[in-house]
């Protein structure tokens, strides 16, 4: 136990921020003071007003447990089960990816594609927790639906975050390996993050990313085995017109794209690129 009751709230931020610097943690005093607001139920302003207040039995007890899940390298996210994306809040848990940044321009991107569509339907394949659908869903009022996940875990929280938006009205959880599952269901959007990493390089990610769950990571020896499962099947599942937005890894446009020009479907513009100026998501769409 690192923090112990009596320890004041400036004194735990101390201690929380040197233990996670220590342990080489470059993010170690915004994830102290997030562990405090979220333990406290402060937000910054809060965080100070309270500084020189005594941590209760209860509090130094949970911020331990949460420190000790830092130092074992567990994301914020994870720990709190929580992040943010799109602006909206998403439940997460070791069963799922946590939602980066630079998947909202998977979202944006694919927002755009499908601006001229009436009441669009929509599948997110490997939905995970529910983001990228949730996200779409909660821009398209007149758009449904359907989340696809090989995860029983992953599906509950998806499901749990889509009824937690308003949105379950809308949204479908099916639990199946990509387009099986859509059967004759067709679709205006196909829209996925798989897992696109190199199997030899999950063990070179960070080590909070290797907390997160294999499947949604690992993407075979070259990192396309998921796009190869999708193109085989998915012009099957489009409307006419209808378009495949998929987030790819920073080196991937043009392998991912030849997957997909092999089964007919050509990118509709060139990558769009995340925050960081990398190629992250594309659109495609049959010939
Ligand atoms: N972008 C994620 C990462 O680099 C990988 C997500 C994925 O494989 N779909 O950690």
């Amino acid at each position: 136990m690192i923090l112990s009751a009596g320890a004041t709230v400036a004194r735990a931020e101390q201690l929380l921020s040197q233990a996670f610097r220590d342990a080489g943690i470059d993010t170690a005093m915004l994830d102290a003071r997030f562990l405090l607001q979220a333990r406290l139920g402060v937000d910054r302003t809060g965080l100070l007003s309270d500084a020189t207040r005594e941590l209760t039995i209860i509090e130094a007890e949970a911020l331990s447990r949460d420190a000790a899940r830092r130092l074992a390298r567990e994301s914020v996210a994870v720990i709190l089960g929580e992040q943010e994306f799109w602006s909206l809040p998403f439940r997460v848990t070791r069963d799922t990816l946590v939602p980066r940044p630079d998947t909202e321009t998977l979202v944006e991107a694919a927002l755009t594609a499908i601006a001229d569509r009436a009441s669009p339907i929509i599948a997110d394949l490997g939905t995970g927790t529910g983001a990228i659908l949730c996200s779409l869903l909660h821009e398209r009022r007149d758009a449904f639906g359907v989340g696809v996940d090989i995860s029983a875990a992953a599906l509950d929280v998806a499901r749990g975050n889509a009824r937690r938006l308003n949105l379950a009205t809308r949204a479908r959880f099916i639990r199946a390996s990509f387009t099986a599952a859509l059967g004759n269901q067709r679709v205006d959007l196909v829209v996925s993050n798989p897992p696109y990493i190199g199997t030899a390089e999950i063990a070179r990610l960070e080590p909070e990313v290797r907390h997160e769950p294999i499947l949604a990571l690992d993407g075979g020896a070259d990192g396309l085995d998921a796009y190869r499962a999708i193109a085989v099947d998915v012009t099957r599942v489009l409307k006419p017109g209808a378009v495949v937005a998929l987030e790819i890894g920073a080196t991937q446009e043009s392998a991912v794209a030849a997957v997909f020009a092999g089964h007919g479907l050509t990118l509709v513009r060139p990558a769009v690129r995340d925050l960081g100026g990398n190629p992250r998501a594309l659109i495609l769409q049959r010939n």
